[in-house]
């Protein structure tokens, strides 16, 4: 490869949401942070689940109350 015209390429451990953590090598080389991963995303799990990423799911429930909340 040439010298001075590439950008690093790094470890670097990504995080998810579930916890999950792995490495993956990537140009960033700083840590990763991820909303879904292969361990908890429904494709790979077989299993339905409510993506509530950040709370946004509470948050409108908190703010509108009524549909499903529960109590
Ligand atoms: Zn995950």
């Amino acid at each position: 490869m040439k010298p001075e015209i590439h950008p690093n390429y790094e470890a670097v451990a990504v995080t998810c949401s579930c916890g999950n953590v792995f490495q993956t090598r990537s140009t960033l080389c700083a840590p990763l942070a991820t909303d879904v991963c292969n361990e908890c995303h429904p494709f790979y799990t077989g299993k339905q689940k409510v993506l509530d990423t950040g709370g946004r799911v509470q948050k409108f429930a908190d703010r509108f109350g009524m549909f499903g909340a529960k109590k």
